[in-house]
C-alpha cells in the first residue's frame, strides 16, 4: 500500500483516503492491473474501462476508489489519477466513474455517494449533462477513447495544444500590444477546423 494512502471503512463500503496533503495536478496512484473483455470484464466487480472494449482488473489500491458526483481527482492520461481540488490528510480520495465509461451496452448503476449534487445514477459519459462534460474536459479528466468517441481533445492532442500556445505567447510581436490575446483564438479556430 501507498504510504501516502489508507484503506477506511465508509458508508460506501471501503474507500481511499489520503494520509498526506495533494496539490490539484499532483498524482495520487496510477490505476494498473490486467487488461480484460467482455465475459471476463462482466465477472469482475472491480474494472476500469480503458478503451471502447477493454477494461482494467483493476488492482489494489486503485480497485478502492470510491466514485463521487463531486469528485476531488479524476484520470488523466496514463491512467494517472490525479487531484481536481486541494487534498487534505484525511480526506476520501474519490473520481466520477462516468469520465471513463462509453460502452455499446448501457450499463447503470444507482449511486449513493451522498454529494449534495448527486445524479442518483451512474452512467455514460454522453449521459451526463453539456455543461459537467465541458468541466471534465478542462480539468483534463475525461478518458482519451471517450473523447475520441465524442469527437473532442485527447490528452495527447490537449497537451500539444498547450505547448504550441506557448511557443507563440514566447514569440517577440513588438508592434502588436495584444497580440498574445488574439493568437489563442487563432489556434482555437485551427483546433476546430482539425481536432
Ligand atoms: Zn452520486
Amino acid at each position: 500500500m501507498e504510504p501516502r494512502l489508507f484503506l477506511q471503512a465508509n458508508h460506501l463500503g471501503v474507500g481511499i483516503y489520503a494520509r498526506k496533503s495533494f496539490e490539484i495536478g499532483e498524482e495520487i496512484l496510477v490505476f494498473g492491473g490486467m487488461e480484460v473483455f467482455g465475459k471476463e470484464a462482466e465477472a469482475s466487480p472491480h474494472t476500469l474501462q480503458i478503451s471502447p472494449m477493454g477494461y482494467l482488473d483493476v488492482d489494489p489500491p486503485g480497485r478502492y476508489v470510491n466514485h463521487s458526483c463531486l469528485p476531488n481527482a479524476g484520470i488523466t492520461a496514463g491512467n494517472s489519477l490525479i487531484a481536481i481540488a486541494p487534498l487534505h490528510a484525511g480526506m476520501e480520495i474519490t473520481f466520477d466513474y462516468s469520465t471513463s465509461m462509453m460502452a455499446e451496452n448501457t450499463w447503470r448503476m444507482q449511486c449513493a455517494c451522498g454529494a449534495k449534487n448527486c445524479r442518483g445514477v451512474i452512467e455514460d459519459f454522453d449521459r451526463l449533462p453539456f455543461g459537467l462534460q465541458n468541466h471534465y474536459f478542462k480539468l483534463g479528466v475525461v478518458s482519451d477513447f471517450v473523447a475520441e468517441r465524442l469527437g473532442r481533445q485527447t490528452h495527447h492532442q490537449r497537451l500539444h495544444r498547450m505547448l504550441v500556445n506557448q511557443a507563440l505567447r514566447s514569440l517577440p510581436f513588438p508592434d502588436q500590444g495584444n497580440s498574445a490575446a488574439a493568437m489563442p483564438s487563432h489556434q482555437d479556430q485551427y483546433y476546430e477546423n482539425h481536432r
